[in-house]
């Protein structure tokens, strides 16, 4: 890992963000996400994820989009040991322009190409497992074949989460009051296998901010069957056949051999730079 600094020196770090999960309330760090992204200051491309991101507490001239190129002050931190964990210095977020998908995908495509399928889930998790916190913690694998998406109830909040995050919610002196945080309603697991040889397959959570948003919406909006809506959008739409599916794997801090999945990559089959002859 030539580009970390020693634990607890701020260096400026510029990255791609290409993950936003869905907030999470913990008693150290109140309401968080955990973002991740692709390094752009570093001599080949490396995973980096920031936590805590108190995003809804961000102003929003520095709240984020997914492919937004950032850039921000950040130190490794002496607590969480993975090599792709950095803490970050909010305040000096700098935002910068957004990658978009015109040209089928080709800049995402430019970003992601040397980490796509640099692995499979079965070794990256085997080794987690293993050697603990050291180990490789974040990846973009492709997905042998995806057989399909379990969706289930997410139960609401127990009383004491529910408690923090309405403290959370409360405006301080410099704070416009924000929405109490709800838990997202549904949870969404991925059946697949990886490329590995003897891969007996995965079944994996999505974290994505955007499961948790698309359950909340549909499931107050009387839209009809959110399950089969969910089901609709993040496996038949996303994991079509027309579609080069991978995801963006990543484990647990205190649980190192437990992977999830934290966010799809879903250009058009046919749209890899090498792909196309012209
Ligand atoms: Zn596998």
């Amino acid at each position: 890992m030539s580009s970390e600094a020693p634990n607890g020196i701020w260096k400026t770090v510029q990255m791609v963000v290409t993950v936003k999960a869905y907030p999470a309330m913990s008693n150290k760090y109140g309401e968080s996400v955990c973002v991740a992204g692709v390094r752009t200051d570093t001599e080949t491309p490396e995973f980096i994820r920031l936590f805590p991101v108190g995003y809804r507490d961000l102003p929003s001239s520095s709240q984020f989009k997914k492919y937004q190129h950032v850039s921000l002050r950040a130190k490794k931190g002496s607590t969480d040991r993975r090599p792709e964990s950095w803490q970050p210095d909010l305040g000096s977020l700098v935002l910068g322009d957004t990658i978009d998908t015109s040209r089928k995908w080709r800049e995402r495509w430019e970003l992601l190409r040397d980490l796509a399928g640099e692995g499979t889930t079965c070794e990256i998790r085997s080794r987690a497992a293993a050697v603990g916190q050291n180990s490789k913690s974040l990846a973009l694998i492709k997905p042998a074949d995806i057989s399909g998406v379990s969706i289930s109830e997410n139960p609401d909040f127990d009383e004491r989460t529910a408690a923090a995050a309405q403290a959370s919610a409360a405006p301080d002196l410099f704070e416009t009051e924000k929405e109490v945080l709800k838990a997202a309603p549904y949870k969404l697991r991925y059946d697949y296998r990886c490329q590995h040889r003897s891969c007996k397959g995965h079944s994996q959570s999505l974290i994505d901010w955007e499961v948790g948003v698309a359950g909340l919406k549909w499931r107050d909006g009387k839209a009809g069957d959110v399950r089969s809506q969910l089901e609709r959008k993040f496996y038949e739409e996303m994991c079509s056949r027309e579609k080069d599916v991978h995801f963006f794997i990543g484990n647990q801090h205190q649980n190192p051999g437990s992977f999830m999945v934290l966010g799809v990559f879903w250009p058009p089959v046919g749209s890899r730079p090498e792909d196309s002859l012209f």
